[in-house]
């Protein structure tokens, strides 16, 4: 049924504008606000989604393996949770701050609700650069800062997950943590309060991978609307972390070659495929692509690579690096958004004045969140799926909502970008109009 629909007798609601306008927050409360206009979703659906329910902000001290104290400030923003317990990463990073957690809470809730998962959205994070900590300092920092999130997190209240510059170990340690400071969660076997955790300890198979397999398995079903296949599709990615390597590797598979890619050390070409084992291999062993070498192999500086002539260019490192400029200098026929907001408002516009189409992160990078579903799921019921269970499981959920995605974009005769946006909140203004506003 439309949500124009569904209406009748709301009352008016005014939302509640982002402080900053320039802000990544802004940013993706307007994604959220023009698909509410497309949909005609109620006024209070967009005023509710304007803002995140709970902001939590604490600061703990670490002891450091020198002996002194460093104070340090970590973020939980639960956007969300018409749907389901709140669900997010935790980001370690130099750059994290209120409001881009708030921005990456927002597409959470957009991003689970696009693949039809029973959860809300959030996001959390320290301002630090964890490689400038030892490893026995991660942990110590990471216990503090789940002992100081204490109840606000729990396995049917809010799930944390990986993200930029954390992964299964720190899961791990977050969930003993909760489970050493929570009795019930103890006696029960809690596990489920984390996601993303190394398989020994109650992770799934599959979880390490699914970003990247989930960004493959959408654009294999989306390829044919620009008349591209997989097999010797060209393709250059900006960032080779957890999603830009695995997302290389999944399209490798069914033929595809990586011919640029770029991180934070250097930028690579070879028009003929580049080796991504070897890569990834040299990246662990190294912390970055600077220093690989192998026979055809360009070193290149930053224009040039994004110049490359490629069929999709996916940007999988930070947020807004598609500014304006880059997208006039993209020769790719299609971007996909591996990471969370890489494209700002500008970029995008360039890309649709020059025909360039625009996948949507709340669809391309939705495997991350739907294998973290899955694992909840093992945890719950005390089982352990095989990895072509997961991988079955993820492809059916991801695939359906691509083609509800390109469905919408013909209903409204929108962009995917967009009509990702309005799935999404047809779904949460559904929800509450079934169940009405408290009290
Ligand atoms: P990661 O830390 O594993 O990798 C990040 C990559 O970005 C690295 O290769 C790094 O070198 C590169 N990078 C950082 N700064 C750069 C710069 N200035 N120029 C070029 N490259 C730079 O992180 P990840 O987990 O792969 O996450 C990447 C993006 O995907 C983030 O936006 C994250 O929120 C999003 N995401 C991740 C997951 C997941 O499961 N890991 C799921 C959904 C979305």
């Amino acid at each position: 049924m439309p949500i124009a629909n569904i209406t009748t007798k709301l009352p008016h609601a005014e939302p509640m504008e982002p402080a900053d306008p320039n802000s990544l927050f802004a940013m993706a409360v307007a994604s959220v606000n023009d698909a509410c206009g497309t949909i005609q979703a109620p006024d209070f659906v967009k005023a509710i989604l304007s803002q995140p329910k709970n902001e939590l902000m604490v600061h703990f001290p670490v002891m450091m393996d020198d002996g002194h104290y460093r104070l340090f400030k970590g973020y939980r923003i639960q956007h969300n949770n018409i749907l389901g317990p709140y669900k997010g990463g935790i980001r370690y990073h130099a750059d994290v701050s209120l409001d881009d957690v708030k921005a990456l809470s927002v597409w959470m809730t957009m991003k689970c609700a696009v693949m039809r998962l029973p959860f809300g959205g959030a996001k959390g994070g320290i301002k630090v650069d964890p490689h400038t900590l030892s490893s026995t300092e991660l942990m110590r920092m990471t216990r503090r800062l789940t002992s100081a999130l204490g109840g606000n997190i729990g396995p049917e209240i809010d799930i944390p997950a990986p993200d930029v510059g954390t992964n299964a170990q720190i899961m791990d340690w977050m969930m003993d943590t909760y489970l050493n400071t929570h009795q019930e969660g103890r006696q029960q076997g809690m596990l489920q309060v984390v996601t993303g955790k190394s398989v020994g300890c109650g992770g799934s198979e599959g979880r390490e991978k699914a970003t990247g397999q989930g960004l493959c398995y959408v654009l294999l079903e989306l390829l044919p609307e620009f008349r591209l296949k997989p097999a010797g599709l060209r393709l250059s990615i900006l960032g080779f972390g957890n999603v830009g390597s695995n997302t290389a590797q999944a399209l490798a598979v069914h033929g595809a070659k990586l011919i640029a890619v770029m991180d934070h050390t250097c930028a690579l070409r070879n028009i003929h495929g580049l080796p991504i084992p070897e890569l990834q291999q040299h990246v662990q062993q190294t912390g970055g692509l600077a220093g690989f070498t192998a026979a055809g192999i360009e070193v290149i500086d930053r224009e040039a690579f994004y110049r490359t002539e490629v069929d999709v260019f996916i940007p999988a490192a930070l947020e807004r690096m598609v500014d304006a400029p880059v997208a006039q200098w993209l020769n790719a026929r299609v971007v996909a958004e591996g990471g969370n907001g890489p494209v700002t408002p500008a970029g995008a516009a360039i890309l649709r004045q020059r025909g360039i189409a625009l996948l949507p992160a709340i669809l391309c990078n939705a495997g991350g969140v739907t294998v973290s579903y899955l694992e909840w799921v093992q945890n719950k019921a005390g089982v352990h799926w095989e990895l072509n269970r997961v991988d079955r499981e993820l492809q059916k959920t991801i695939v359906l909502a691509a083609r509800r995605v390109r469905l919408a974009a013909h209903q409204y005769e929108t962009d995917l970008s967009t009509a990702a946006f309005c799935v999404a909140v047809e779904h949460v203004a559904r929800a509450y109009k079934q169940r009405g506003i408290f009290p």
